[in-house]
């Protein structure tokens, strides 16, 4: 706990948690998390530059299952699909999924949840918001008009592009799943 209220002054969110714990006082964190530390995230952008801002609150639905809910927004530098340089991507995602605590817990949640396995003393975090990051990210990111970028962007040149959570069946995450 000493470790966790130390993280949290300093602005960082906390990489794991004690999730019987947390669940039980409906804990609250928020902090930021560099993109560096989401490798798999990583993976779908230009390089590691920026940093999420995270909140997240434990809790119980009416029937007792035990939730974890959040926001998340992220600036990100995807590959514009015309030009094929840098574009900053402004992610967005408010979530909301279940902890269990076996495979089979798992299997009898409700199905309006996504589950995410913790054990009992443990729940890493990082991994959470980095699906959720994923599942956040546009399909494909444009520059509302490309410009000159040979150069690195200026301020002004990176105008954000607000995105939706992709809410189909080809979906990155669902992508990945199938590979
Ligand atoms: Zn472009």
């Amino acid at each position: 706990m000493s470790t966790i209220a130390r993280i949290m002054n300093q602005g960082l969110f906390p990489v794991r948690v004690d999730p019987l714990k947390s669940v039980e006082q409906e804990a609250e964190f928020s902090g930021s998390i560099a993109v560096s530390k989401l490798g798999r995230l990583q993976d779908f952008l230009q390089d590691d530059s920026g940093e999420a801002q995270v909140e997240i609150q434990f809790g119980h639905d009416e029937q007792g299952t035990a939730l974890l809910r959040g926001k998340c927004h992220a600036h990100v530098r995807m590959t514009c699909q015309r030009c094929m340089n840098p574009v900053e991507v402004a992610l967005a995602t408010d979530f909301e999924v279940g902890i269990v605590f076996s495979d089979e817990q798992a299997k009898h949640l409700d199905k309006q949840y996504e589950p995410v396995i913790a054990d009992a003393e443990s729940l890493e975090l990082l991994p959470v918001i980095e699906d959720e990051l994923i599942l956040s990210l546009p399909m494909y990111a444009y520059h509302e008009q490309c410009g000159d970028h040979d150069l690195v962007q200026t301020e002004e040149e990176t105008t954000p592009v607000e995105t939706e959570a992709p809410n189909n069946p080809f979906s990155v995450l669902e992508q990945l799943k199938k590979k």
